[in-house]
């Protein structure tokens, strides 16, 4: 797998460098090391079918396709939703099914997930993304803490997530469709 197959011809000499990079639409392509960390601390096999929030490039969804069994990915923005579409066909990515939606809602249709990858900043954990996972599956976000962000791992334990903060990262936010914010 090939970063410069995801990043904007005008970065493609950068895709190498371990930074964000732009992807339009106030997007960005993720960090790689923070990609792969997210991924690892996911936990996941080839019997898995996890959610991955926040397509933008369609980067991180081909990384956990990878490694999964089948990746259910979802961008708010239609634009980089049908870009990253075409383009995990064109490479050739079978097991990724892209949808347009707002992800803060998880994605009800296709759960339950073994893991949830959310690739935006937010304030915590939706009381959907909670109902979505499956029991002692992972969640794996950036959290808001007065002026940082933390990446949380957050294991499902019954009606609880037990978390687990693993250091600062730099994420876009999150974008909610809708006022009422209600976290598990
Ligand atoms: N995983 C991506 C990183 C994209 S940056 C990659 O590997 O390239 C985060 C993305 O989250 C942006 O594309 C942004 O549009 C999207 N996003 C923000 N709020 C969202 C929401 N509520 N639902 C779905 N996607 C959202």
């Amino acid at each position: 797998m090939k970063r410069e197959d995801f990043v904007p011809d005008k970065y493609k000499h950068m895709a190498n460098m371990d930074i964000p990079l732009p992807i339009g639409h106030g997007a960005t392509i993720s960090q790689p090391s923070f990609v792969e960390q997210m991924c690892n601390l996911l936990q996941v096999d080839s019997n898995s079918k996890v959610l991955d929030i926040g397509t933008g490039s369609g980067y991180q969804a081909a990384l956990l396709a990878e490694r999964c069994k089948e990746v259910v990915t979802i961008e708010r923005v239609y634009e980089l939703y049908i870009e990253a579409k075409e383009r995990l066909e064109r490479l050739g990515y079978s097991n990724i099914k892209v949808i347009y939606g707002d992800g803060s809602k998880g994605y009800k249709k296709e759960a339950p997930y073994d893991g949830i990858i959310v690739a935006a900043t937010t304030d915590g954990i939706t009381k959907e993304w909670k109902e979505q996972l499956k029991e002692g599956g992972r969640i794996i976000y950036p959290e808001y803490r007065e002026g940082h962000e933390v990446l949380v791992e957050g294991i499902k334990k019954g009606n609880d997530i037990i978390k687990i903060d693993h250091g600062y990262v730099k994420f876009v936010p999150l974008i909610r469709e809708e006022e009422n914010e209600e976290y598990a």
